[in-house]
């Protein structure tokens, strides 16, 4: 990759038009006490060096028509001809495109997963590196966005965004989004608060955030709100996040090769009992099951699950609610079957955490401490 070129802000302009007017003001006004003057110019500032990395999506979509919102084809438009439609970018920070995917983020699985996260480590390795945007489809940017934010060994800002409408749409929300993406990747109070997910003028938490609607522009949330809001060019924090992320978490995105098969059961009344037996075939080293409520496990699914974990299969007990807590040993003795409950974490990210665990540790004990833990 080409170094970044060094280029003097706006800012920097900014900052020596006021020091001047400060001048012209001091002799002015004989009373003023002007600051003292530096003993040697003050360093150019200079814009952040981000690298924008292309994985596909909606914000890769266009439509037959500008009505098209909803219906498009995704991950068809390059990196780089998205960053060229967006020029107020360049005004913001030094950036490049790198391509590494053109797909609907429906289409990620385990290995593209960890290609992404070990390029993403590599580029936060280079001095001349200082964030990171990653363009991704809505579906499964939570995924994405929770793994790099347990595995990332860089204190640096990674941002994950995404668009719900291609830019051919009426309404497009894909500039607007890699704009604010950029902001936040290239605020300097962005660094050390894990992956983040940036649209629709939030910052979230690759944690706690995930896609709550199918079509509106307005359907990422956290279950404790975003961490902060971008506005007219301006990115905020109100909080922090509270869980450990990325340098301070005990996986290390270049040392793994490869991940465990988890699987996740939806649960539903008159489940089939024998979706559980099949995840064990498939070679399934855990099992999520996405309960009812507060995990509730019906009483004839029961005895495969019990089953399933006699063969050494995890057992993860979640809700298909969408946020709350699965409580332990409340809906179902989990001491006694040796089961795990997810904490708050929904049952597609807790598929995420539990194959990272199982990476370090097949002891149930160890893994409920993960999940209470992360
Ligand atoms: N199916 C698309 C994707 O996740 C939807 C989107 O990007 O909004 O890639």
């Amino acid at each position: 990759m080409k170094h970044f070129a060094r280029v003097t802000t706006l800012a920097a302009a900014l900052l020596s038009a006021s020091l001047i007017t400060g001048t012209v003001h001091a002799q002015l006004a004989p009373s003023a006490q002007p600051a003292a003057a530096p003993a040697t110019a003050p360093a150019e500032a200079r814009k952040a060096n981000i690298v924008i990395i292309g994985t596909g999506g909606t914000i890769a979509g266009a439509g037959a028509s500008a009505i098209n919102t909803a219906a498009y084809q995704s991950a068809v438009v390059p990196v780089d001809k998205i960053i060229a439609s967006v020029p107020e970018v360049s005004k913001v920070a030094n950036v490049k495109g790198e391509q590494i995917f053109q797909i609907g983020s429906e289409s990620f699985n385990n290995e593209r997963l960890l290609k992404l996260g070990k390029r993403v480590s590599e580029l936060l390795k280079q001095p001349d590196v200082d964030g990171i945007v990653i363009t991704h489809g809505t579906d499964t940017i939570e995924e994405t966005a929770y793994f790099l934010n347990l595995t990332l060994k860089s204190d640096k800002p990674v941002v994950v965004v995404g668009s719900m409408r291609p830019g051919t749409a009426l309404g497009a929300d894909g500039a607007l989004n890699l704009y604010d993406a950029v902001l936040v990747a290239s605020n300097p109070t962005s660094r050390g608060k894990g992956t983040l997910v940036v649209l629709n003028d939030e910052i979230h938490t690759g944690r706690d955030v995930t896609k709550s609607n199918t079509f509106k522009t307005e359907t990422f949330r956290s279950a404790f709100g975003p961490l902060g809001y971008v506005v007219e060019g301006r990115s905020q924090y109100y909080r922090l996040p509270a869980r450990p992320h990325t340098v301070q978490t005990e996986w290390d995105i270049d040392k793994i090769d490869k991940l465990p098969e988890v699987a996740v059961v939806y649960a539903y009344g008159n489940v089939n009992p024998a979706s559980i037996d099949a995840a064990v075939k498939s070679g399934a080293k855990a099992i999520v099951y996405a309960a009812t409520g507060n995990g509730s496990v019906g009483d004839y699914m029961v005895e495969p699950l019990k089953a399933a974990r006699a063969k050494g299969v995890q057992i993860v007990r979640a809700s298909r609610t969408g946020s709350g807590v699965v409580i332990r040993n409340a809906e179902q003795p989990d001491d006694k079957y040796d089961w795990i409950v997810t904490d708050d974490q929904m049952p597609q990210k807790a598929r995420i955490l539990m194959a990272l665990a199982l990476t370090k540790t097949n002891d149930s004990k160890a893994l409920q401490q993960v999940f209470w833990k992360y």
